[in-house]
């Protein structure tokens, strides 16, 4: 089952998370595959950004979905992941042409998203009940380093956009296979005013907080992706930090934990099709046998058949039941 472990370093002004998406992220390919699988780079990619997205709704405390979006360049036009306060999570893509061949079904950003030195990646925080004028709040960075130079990964990226955009120093490490998507952040909190060090605390020296904060996000850095990807979280965070001391949370899992869901139905697309009227859905079931619609966002298939849409008209779904059924 999916997973998301929180902890802090006690007395330490650092905190991180480790997420582990399996049967969310395996369900999204899934649907995905009805409508042609993405090529593995661009899975791996997909994975990548839906775990990080997963992280970043749990790191702030706001009630609307967090979008990431990349708009390349190349041949992934374009790639979003969208993760809701719950933490469920969809993810998809438009690819225009073809992506390079690979041994290993790995590509760098500069293949996929940055061909030019023109792909962005927008983080968007989208308010759930938006006050009369309220925008969502956009941060935008570039796919390129601070020196120009392309970056190869994601994790470098979102590393740039906290740095620039929180103002948190931040280590990430993401991976995705077929099976689960990963991630790992460490971040530094801001340390805020004297306020919270009253009270017999020992005075804080920012530049030996500073030090705590690079040995823990060197330690962190020391996690290779296969790690990440194979071994169970208790597992990795007890082999990287068995120094530290380190306060848990209860892993949040199942309902209360990541997992994938798409606001497309059956129910939804019945809905759709009824709206379009009878001679409209006749003329396609004498065309083309069934009526077969796809979600374009998560890819899932829903496929009417000529019995299933002479339902859609005549099992009253659609008149109140009290003149029909009644009689
Ligand atoms: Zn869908």
């Amino acid at each position: 089952m999916s997973e998301l472990h929180k902890f802090l370093f006690e007395g330490l002004p650092v905190r991180g998370m480790l997420v582990r998406l399996t049967d969310g992220w395996q369900e999204a390919l899934r649907r995905r595959e009805s409508a042609g699988a993405f090529d593995a780079p661009l899975r791996r990619l997909l994975g990548e950004m839906s775990a990080a997205g997963v992280l970043m709704q749990a790191n702030i405390k706001f009630n609307g979905a967090v979008v990431m979006q990349i708009f390349g360049d190349g041949p992934v036009k374009l790639a979003v992941t969208e993760v809701q306060p719950d933490l469920s999570f969809r993810s998809t893509a438009k690819v225009v042409g073809e992506l390079p061949a690979t041994d290993g079904g790995r590509l760098p950003l500069e293949i996929m998203v940055n061909v030019h030195g023109q792909g962005r990646c927008a983080i968007t925080l989208d308010p759930k009940e938006r006050l009369p004028g309220q925008q969502p709040y956009q941060g935008v960075v570039p796919l390129n380093g601070e020196d120009g130079a392309a970056l190869h990964d994601l994790s470098a990226v979102l590393e740039q956009y906290m740095r620039k955009s929180e103002q948190l120093e931040s280590k990430l490490i993401l991976a995705a296979n077929d099976d689960v998507a990963c991630g790992l952040l460490i971040q530094r909190l801001p340390i805020e005013g004297t306020g919270n060090l009253e009270g017999g605390a020992p005075e804080v020296d920012p530049v030996e907080m500073a030090e705590h904060y690079n040995r823990i996000a060197h330690l962190a850095s020391t996690l290779k992706q296969e790690e990440l990807l194979t071994l169970d979280a208790p597992t990795i965070l007890r082999r990287l930090f068995w120094e530290e001391d380190v306060r848990y949370f209860e892993p949040m899992t199942g309902l209360d934990g990541p997992r994938f869901a798409c606001t497309c139905s059956r129910e939804r697309v019945a809905d759709m099709l009824r709206s379009l009227g009878q001679e409209e859905i006749d003329s396609i079931v004498a065309e083309q046998g069934q009526v077969e619609i796809g979600c374009d966002f998560c890819g899932q298939h829903y496929r009417f058949d000529p019995v299933d849409t002479a339902e859609l008209f005549t099992d009253g779904a659609d008149t109140p039941p009290s003149s029909s059924r009644l009689q």
